[in-house]
């Protein structure tokens, strides 16, 4: 069975459109890439250290690999693109967020990862919020069934700009 997935890309360090299109190219061999959003530039979010901006932007995969699987593949890519061994909230080359993966719930803690779905930070990003809604305009929070149109009016969108490189 195969499932419709919600990935979150970011990048802030090194040739950041690059790093997209290197995850973008290794999430096409997971499934099928349904659709893709452009590319936005934001200020880090939340992190006190100066850092560079992000590119971001969201993906819709469908894919027969299961949420565990799909996490841990992520995660390979996320180092084969040279993501170190860096602590939450640093600079990344690339960072790979499972968003929503179909109408799941998840909560999962092994010794190794955490899985939490829908990802838990996202209706406060902006980041997040307006490239998931400009591929998909109509989608609903599986769990609190409100519509991301709705989550999106509660968010200061005003940083994050459309990148045209
Ligand atoms: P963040 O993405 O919050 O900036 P990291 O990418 O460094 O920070 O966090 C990675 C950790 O988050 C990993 O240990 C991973 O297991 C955990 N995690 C929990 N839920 C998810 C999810 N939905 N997608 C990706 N990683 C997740
Ligand atoms: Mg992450």
């Amino acid at each position: 069975m195969s499932e419709l997935v919600y990935l979150g890309l970011g990048s802030n360090l090194g040739d950041r459109a690059a790093n997209l299109a290197a995850a973008r190219k290794q999430i096409a061999e997971l499934g099928a890439v349904c659709r893709e959003s452009s590319i936005y530039e934001s200020p880090p979010w939340g992190i006190e250290l100066p850092q560079n901006d992000y590119l971001n932007q969201v993906i819709e995969l469908r894919t027969e690999l299961d949420a565990t699987q799909l996490l841990l593949t992520l995660q390979e890519i996320e180092r084969e693109l040279g993501r170190g061994p860096h602590g939450r909230g640093e600079p990344r080359t690339i960072d790979i967020d499972i968003l929503l993966y179909g109408d799941a719930e998840i909560a999962t803690t092994a010794p190794d990862y955490t899985l939490f779905v829908p990802h838990q930070a996202m209706n406060e990003r902006a980041f997040v919020l307006v490239p998931l809604l400009e591929i998909s305009p109509k989608l609903v929070h599986p769990v609190i069934g409100v519509s991301f149109r709705e989550l999106v009016d509660s968010v200061d969108v005003s940083m994050v700009k459309p990148w045209y490189g």
